[in-house]
């Protein structure tokens, strides 16, 4: 076996891990459960259960965890140790099919809207078996769900499986009326390319703000950015290269796809890409990737940073989110495909997504709101805040011509016959990029570039699962009662069409056109994440929700209050963050090289010599320091003021209003200061320093 053949996997309780150590029968009903997503039997888990332990003990794990992901966004556990004493001096290792199944953390101070008071805090996790059990630091991982014990949702991976089971159920409908009664279920697959940041860990550690928030609260522009661009695509700094290439054998370990790993267009800034999966697997992987570039960074003497914007000035980090629908038959439903028969199937897959963009563009803004993003959507960096979505001039022009039912001039410049049903063969090549775009069709699959590169992708495709999901059970309510489905289906695409066109653009997102047009046109744009959360709840949005039973309306409400509280939490953090670094830090290095050139001038004077420069800098400086002591203490008032206990819509608006200008404010004074103090006075790293610090 090859070397990366070995490694792939190893520390998975996969397939063939389970094939050869699980009776026939408890694998095959496992197997089972896991494709049809049906309830596990417990004689059943008990056997798995006991697999389980022995494999991981045999690969050193002591402990077992249920990994879950709650609504911080990131991934929690609670390490237990396979140990039952037998009598006062020994002890078995020993692991049941209840611990397997069910776990109850003390997990009292996850975030839950007030889904939960604290008192009755009690949540449990519950063994999610569609994605393998792993072994991280001697621990052995199970990947489960988190719930309250009322029932109600308290993490991001419940309702991500819930919209999966929806879109499933949904597309086999549609299946089912082309004939493919042989497709058990649908799997949304996601393939989430990964931007990020390294900097030498010791340049990090020096920075309060890096550690605290994550970016640069304060930083001068470096006289080099990223205008050469000469760091896209670049080759590969040593370090660099080694760090990627023990995360790609990490992950590997971890069974995580991890395949294409390259610089991006800001110094210090790469892009990891796996080969794409169903979107639960991916979800997951997604997370343990994340963790991983961490981990393995810091062996590397370095910092990952995940943050959306962790330097002013140069581009921010993303996620664009591959998306796309396939059967367990192995069918790409967005495939163009090439018999006209299976056009029409594939136009109707593409019209519901098109459908289902429109009419919820605002859950797809929403599901990338975070104070961070804020910073990067709009900043003609990544997409504006105004989801449209791109098809490519060959792909519009079919819809164009499905539209008014006329001949498409194809490619190739020869009248074709439309009508559905002899569609031209649409080749996947031409579909030009449009990398402005924030929902772009590129070949066979969707690619959303909002996400931000911190977040769970679970939001995101909990919400494009679940309007797809909606879309097509229209689409099946109306065609299931059709007397001649070729003309229904014909009729469906066409009206769909009429009705939803606006939500496609093929131009340039990032212009000022674009903004007014998009404006004329009646699309959503919510520029800041607190104007997109408050709409979370909105009535069209709670109804979709609870039709396609992923939220109740309770829940749905929960969810906005979460995202409003971290908006201000974030926030709340980067000011006081600020405040600490201005008074202890930044302000006494000023003065202290101030008072240096006024000793200067003095002696100077006593030489009778002139100290022009001297003079006139700490005037400078002096006006400068006044200025940033009394912004910083408005930013302090600013933060005293928040209006407490009026809810988290106010608290997140007047946070966005008052206390984030406070800052930019403070920032911007600061920035001034920096120019003109002495590099070895000022208290941290420059932005020269960390954007270029690793050779
Ligand atoms: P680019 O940067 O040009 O967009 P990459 O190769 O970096 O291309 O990333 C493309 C991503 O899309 C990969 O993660 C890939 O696995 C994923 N992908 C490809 N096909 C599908 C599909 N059918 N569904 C979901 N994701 C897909
Ligand atoms: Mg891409």
């Amino acid at each position: 076996m090859n070397k990366i053949e070995g490694i792939f996997g190893s520390m998975v309780f996969n397939d063939s891990v389970m094939r050869a150590r699980l009776p026939r029968a408890t694998f095959e009903a496992l197997q089972k459960t896991i494709r049809e997503g049906l309830e596990l039997d417990r004689n059943i888990a008990d056997v798995v259960a006991n697999a389980m332990k022995d494999w991981a003990l045999e690969k050193g794990a002591t402990h077992f965890t249920h990994w879950f992901q709650p609504m911080t966004g990131i991934t929690a556990e609670k390490h237990d140790a396979f140990l039952t004493p037998v009598n006062e001096s020994s002890m078995i290792a020993e692991f049941s099919g209840k611990e397997l199944i069910k776990g109850e953390p003390d997990a009292s101070s996850f975030p839950s809207g007030g889904l939960r008071a604290t008192f009755e805090a009690r949540g449990y996790t519950a063994w999610d078996p569609t994605s393998y059990a792993f072994i991280k630091d001697n621990t052995l991982c199970i990947p489960t769900a988190f719930c309250s014990y009322t029932g109600n949702v308290l993490d991001k991976k419940t309702p991500l499986l819930r919209s999966a089971e929806a879109l499933s159920t949904q597309a086999r409908r549609i299946l089912k009326l082309f004939g493919h009664e042989d497709v058990k279920r649908v799997f949304a697959t996601v393939g989430p390319e990964q931007e990020y940041f390294l900097i030498d860990q010791k340049v990090f550690e020096k920075r309060p703000d890096l550690r605290y928030a994550g970016r640069t609260l304060f930083g001068a522009r470096p006289s080099k950015g990223q205008e050469l661009e000469d760091q896209y695509f670049g080759a590969l700094k040593t370090r660099i290269s080694e760090f990627m290439r023990d995360l790609d054998e990490e992950l590997w370990k971890l069974g995580v796809f991890a395949r294409t790993e390259h610089n991006e267009v800001a110094p210090a800034q790469h892009e990891l890409a796996p080969v794409f999966t169903n979107v639960n697997v991916a979800t997951d992987h997604n997370q343990l990737t994340m963790e991983m570039m961490k981990k393995v960074a810091a062996k590397h003497g370095l910092a990952c940073l995940l943050h959306e914007k962790p330097f002013a000035g140069v581009n921010g980090s993303g996620k664009h989110n591959n998306w796309s629908m396939s059967t367990d038959t192995g069918v790409n439903l967005l495939d163009p495909g090439k018999s006209p028969a299976e056009n029409v199937q594939f136009l109707l897959f593409l019209v519901a997504v098109i459908r289902a963009v429109d009419d919820y563009q605002d859950l797809l803004r929403i599901s990338t709101a975070s104070a961070g993003n804020d910073h990067r959507l709009g900043a003609s960096e990544a997409p504006p805040a105004i989801v449209s979505m791109f098809l490519g001039d060959e792909l519009s022009g079919i819809l164009d011509a499905v539209m008014h039912k006329e001949n498409y001039l194809g490619a190739g410049k020869t009248y074709m016959e439309t009508g559905l049903g002899i569609l031209p063969k649409f080749r996947k090549d031409t579909t030009d990029r449009n990398r402005t775009s924030p929902f772009a069709f590129t070949g066979n699959k969707f690619e959303f570039r909002m996400v931000g590169s911190s977040h769970s992708i679970a939001d995101a495709n909990t919400m494009l699962n679940t309007m797809v999901a909606d879309a097509l059970r229209a689409f099946a309510d109306e065609l299931e009662n059709a007397e001649d489905l070729k003309v229904a289906v014909g009729k469906l695409i066409r009206r769909t069409l009429r009705e939803h066109s606006r939500i496609i653009f093929n131009g340039n997102n990032y212009s000022e056109d674009w903004v007014a047009e998009a404006e004329k046109r009646g699309l959503c744009n919510y520029r800041s994440s607190v104007d997109a959360i408050e709409h979370l709840a909105d009535e069209k949005n709670t109804a979709l929700f609870e039709r396609m039973g992923i939220f109740t309306a309770q829940e749905v409400r929960s969810r906005e209050d979460i995202m409003l509280e971290n908006y201000v939490k974030v926030i709340h953090i980067e000011a006081l963050t600020m405040l600490d670094m201005v008074r202890r830090d930044i302000l006494p290095a000023v003065v202290k090289f101030t008072s240096g050139l006024g000793e200067s001038a003095l002696r100077k004077k006593e030489l009778g010599v002139k100290g022009e420069y001297e003079k006139k800098m700490v005037g400078n400086l002096s006006a400068l320091t006044d200025s940033i002591a009394s912004l910083a203490d408005a930013l302090d008032q600013a933060v005293i003021d928040a209006p407490e206990g009026k809810g988290a819509l106010p608290l997140a608006q007047y946070y966005r209003d008052s206390v984030f200008p406070a800052m930019q404010e403070l920032r911007c004074v600061v920035d001034e200061t920096e120019l003109l103090v002495a590099k070895d006075v000022w208290p941290y790293p420059s932005y020269g320093q960390m954007l270029f610090s690793v050779l």
